[in-house]
């Protein structure tokens, strides 16, 4: 049994929970049919009534919503409130395209702060921690969150944001951070950055809270063993609130989503179709408490499964599987589908750090992919030739992929370290679009 914020909720029976979905979704889809035009206009048109909508088994009959649906309706066009009821805005980082523009009341807020506490504390913290907070601060939701998440817990915060890595070190020894929450590629360059000052014995973090970008397992090993400690998964995006959508216990094995705000769906991303549990499809949320930028069947475009089998931590809330990447992030490369994460779990299994990139271009009419990652400092004197350690990569590559792909060995440090989120692709072919 785990460390709960909110035991009531978080440990709930499933039918229990299920019951109070149904009631705040029946509740949430006459709010925004009353009060949104936007939604009016969609459901008139998929010929459905507040009223249709009894329960979560009537969910399915509700329109799906897009990203795009949220650009064209910049800035106020999904409001739920008046703009006098709204306190904040926060935005998208633009990972994929034009920043959406989310609001929030105060309620709103509230709840979002509730998801983060709850990802702490199962995080294991509490009101004895020092919970050092480097995710960027600013529209980008990452800081907001975690912050007001960790004060909620009563941790000592540091709003740190994200970049100067000298001063986030020496806080951190000073301070005594006990928790840390930024990107997992972020705590991949802190993890380098405390190894090369021999830091480590002076760092007396426990526990990692990391998310707003895909990270493999491999890099999960690699951050728990450089930074000394336990590191948690946590989901979210700006649309449906910010970070803390869900997130991972003790367990380790799939992040709680909080259902008691959010109703997940897993869909057929080319048909639609509502998948069965455990299927890989794209993940949907509709939102049932949400009422500044109220969201009904949006479609995240993450691609994942859901599991409701039961956790050893207590907690009753649906599992879902680390998204192993965007819809629109899979690459198609001479055909065949692949994801950043496939490549980043072969380079790690063969010793290297996360610093890759992963570079496609167009020559005539194929396709060619260039994996350039780094070597670690010890592997550069290790003598090895390179021509064998490039061998060594497109072999493992190619049983990975089913593509061979070129490779290219860099010097350690080539590759610009990121602070927030990694751009790990680059892919020149969208330039000729
Ligand atoms: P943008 O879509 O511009 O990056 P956000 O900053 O709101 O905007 O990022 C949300 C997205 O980040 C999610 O839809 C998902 O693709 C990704 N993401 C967030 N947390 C995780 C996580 N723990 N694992 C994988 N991807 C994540
Ligand atoms: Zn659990």
């Amino acid at each position: 049994m785990g460390n709960y914020y909110q035991p009531e909720i978080e440990t709930m029976s499933v039918e229990e929970l299920q019951k109070l979905q149904s009631e705040r979704l029946a509740a949430q889809v006459k709010f925004v049919y009353d009060n949104v035009e936007f939604y009016k206009n969609r459901m008139d048109e998929a010929g459905v009534k507040p009223e249709d909508i009894k329960g979560i088994e009537d969910l399915h009959k509700l329109p799906f919503i897009t990203k795009d649906d949220l650009r064209d309706q910049y800035p106020y066009g999904l409001l739920g409130v008046p703009l006098s009821d709204c306190v904040r805005i926060q935005s998208t980082s633009g990972t994929t395209g034009r920043r959406v523009v989310a609001f929030y009341t105060q309620e709103d807020i509230d709840v979002w702060e509730e998801c983060c506490a709850r990802a702490i504390v199962a995080a294991g913290g509490t009101k004895d921690d020092v919970c050092h907070v480097c995710y960027g601060y600013g529209l980008f939701t990452g800081g907001p969150g975690l912050n007001g998440g960790s004060h909620r817990v009563g941790c000592l915060t540091l709003p740190m944001s994200s970049g100067n890595t000298e001063r986030q070190l020496q806080f951190m020894t000073d301070l005594g951070s006990t928790i840390i929450c930024c990107t997992p590629s972020y705590a991949a360059n802190l993890g380098e950055a405390i190894v090369e000052r021999g830091l480590k014995d002076q760092i007396k973090l426990k526990a990692g809270i990391f998310g707003a970008e895909p990270w493999t397992e491999e890099m999960r090993h690699n951050i728990e063993e450089t930074l000394g400690i336990k590191a948690y998964d946590i989901y979210g995006l700006t649309e449906i609130s910010g970070p803390g959508v869900s997130f991972e216990c003790e367990e380790q094995a799939g992040m709680h989503i909080q259902e008691d705000h959010f109703i997940p769906e897993i869909i057929n991303p080319d048909t639609g179709e509502v998948l069965p549990e455990g299927e890989v499809g794209e993940l949907v949320f509709t939102c049932i408490t949400k009422k500044a930028f109220p969201l009904l069947r949006y479609r995240t475009r993450d691609l994942c499964y859901l599991t409701r089998k039961p956790c050893s931590c207590g907690r009753t809330h649906i599992r879902m599987h680390k998204p192993t990447g965007r819809s629109d992030d899979m690459l198609i490369i001479k055909g065949v589908n692949v994801f950043p994460s496939q490549i980043e779990t072969v380079l790690l299994n063969l010793g290297y750090q996360a610093n890759y990139q992963i570079v496609v271009d167009r020559v005539g009419n194929s396709d060619v992919c260039e994996v350039q990652v780094e070597m670690t400092p010890a592997m550069a004197i290790s003598g090895m030739p390179i021509e064998l350690r490039k061998k060594e990569i497109v072999k493992d590559l190619k049983s990975m992929l089913g593509i061979r792909v070129d490779v290219k060995i860099l010097e350690p440090k080539s590759i610009v370290r990121s602070e927030g989120k990694a751009v790990r692709v680059i892919d020149k072919r969208h330039l000729y679009k």
